[in-house]
């Protein structure tokens, strides 16, 4: 592990201050859940690119396809036209995934980001419905650029833009109230009263389990229920699976375990199966209503992506090996961190989460904080997350071994011990 000690600093000189993570150190190398900095001092990653290295760094499988396409010329960038390698993606996706959960959803490829994922679903859903409000959570992350962010929770980024959240109405998230509020019964209301001020939405954008908001997961009733006044009221479903997506729950969607059937998903991080920007709509054939040239970008549906998206897809999800690795694993972690949480019963730690998707909510920041750091000292990356950051996130590459999960998990035992 490091040497180098904690302070926070820029490692490079010339970045700008808005990159928040300022490990001391610089990485250099990777493979599989460890990270290498310069110095050759080796941490086991559980942050995994926020979710976009599900299957690790540099699976070799995954790795090997993309080298020989580019070893045989293949198309690195298209500008929309079809390739073959394009329709082999579609092709498998709709056969590994979509059929035998009995889905059925045309693609629509975005930009390579998150966010520009979420740009076209609002877009969409507005161009769908004739509507314009979309219904988004308190809590809820979906990106950055001007759209995402109307409809993101936390006023520290929506202040960075000098935005109102126009169009954007934020309803309380599962248990955000308590238990006994519902923000099904609240929605179903307001939406009938002509006086609420609320007009009827386009679209609902949720996480089944919040992210960046704090590793909040919500209940399957309460999904269902949401998912039946959406049907009621005819306002388009989109599940933000940016982050919980490709397995990090367990199952590939985040919404199965819900039986959702969501009108628009959103997926990008671990889709390209290795770190490659990628992101991807699917949606019901209904919404196919944009004409051509009405949506469009240089950058959709990158070819190089698309090879490592397919490796990932036949390697990991022709059996059903991963979702019963990740129940296993996750299981394993949280049943630790319980145990970690009791030991220290003084710093009132709770857990939370689903499949390998899981948080130490510390109450405080600082802690939260301290927890981080000594534990980046001893040779372990994890990050932080909720409205005051002080939550530790763990999101290890699914893949994993065990001896690797129990380390990390000892060293953020110890971590918290001497906090
Ligand atoms: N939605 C969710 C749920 C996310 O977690 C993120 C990224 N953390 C985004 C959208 C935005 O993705 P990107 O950072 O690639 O724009």
């Amino acid at each position: 592990s490091s040497s180098n000690s904690l302070v926070t600093f820029e490692t490079l000189e010339s970045n700008v201050r808005s990159y928040s993570r300022t490990f001391p150190v610089v990485f250099k190398k990777a493979a599989g859940a460890i990270l290498e900095d310069e110095n050759s001092c080796e941490f086991i990653d559980f942050l995994s690119g926020a979710s976009a290295l599900n299957y690790g760094h540099n699976d070799p499988y995954i790795l090997s396809d993309a080298l020989e396409y580019l070893k045989t010329n293949g198309i690195l960038h298209a500008l929309d036209m079809a390739t073959s390698v394009k329709r082999e993606f579609m092709e498998l996706f709709n056969e590994i995934i979509l059929r035998p959960r009995g889905l059925a959803y045309k693609f629509q490829f975005a930009g390579p980001t998150g966010a520009n994922a979420v740009e076209a679903a609002l877009k969409l859903a507005r161009k769908a419905t004739g509507r314009h409000n979309i219904i988004s959570f308190t809590n809820g992350y979906h990106g950055l650029s001007l759209g995402a962010l109307a409809v993101t929770g936390n006023r520290y980024f929506r202040d960075a833009a000098g935005l109102t959240a126009a169009g954007a109405v934020f309803m309380p998230y599962d248990g955000y109230l308590g238990a006994d509020h519902d923000t099904t019964e609240y929605l179903d209301r307001i939406l009938d009263d002509h006086s609420s001020g609320v007009d009827l939405p386009a679209a609902v954008i949720l996480e089944t389990i919040q992210g960046e908001g704090g590793i909040n997961p919500a209940s399957k009733d309460w999904l269902q229920s949401l998912e039946r006044l959406c049907r009621k009221k005819e306002i388009l479903l989109i599940v933000d699976d940016i982050q919980a997506g490709c397995g990090r729950t367990g199952d590939f969607f985040s919404f199965e375990f819900a039986n959702l059937s969501p009108d628009i998903v959103l997926l990008s991080k671990s889709l390209s199966g290795c770190g490659l920007p990628l992101s991807l709509l699917l949606l019901k054939p209904e919404l196919d209503v944009w004409l051509p040239g009405e949506h469009s970008g240089t950058f959709r549906g990158n070819n190089l992506a698309l090879v490592t998206a397919s490796a990932a897809l036949r390697k990991y999800w022709t059996q059903d090996s991963l979702s019963k690795e990740v129940a296993e694993l996750g299981g394993i972690a949280g049943e630790r961190l319980r145990q970690v949480a009791q030991r220290n019963g003084d710093l009132n730690l709770s857990v939370r989460g689903r499949g390998m998707m899981l948080g130490l909510d510390c109450g405080k920041s600082d802690l939260a904080d301290k927890i981080v750091r000594n534990a980046f000292e001893d040779g372990l990356v994890v990050e932080r997350c909720g409205a005051e950051d002080q939550v530790i996130k763990l999101l290890p590459p699914l893949t994993l071994d065990r001896p690797t999960l129990q380390r990390g998990l000892d060293i953020l035992d110890r971590a918290v011990q001497s906090a």
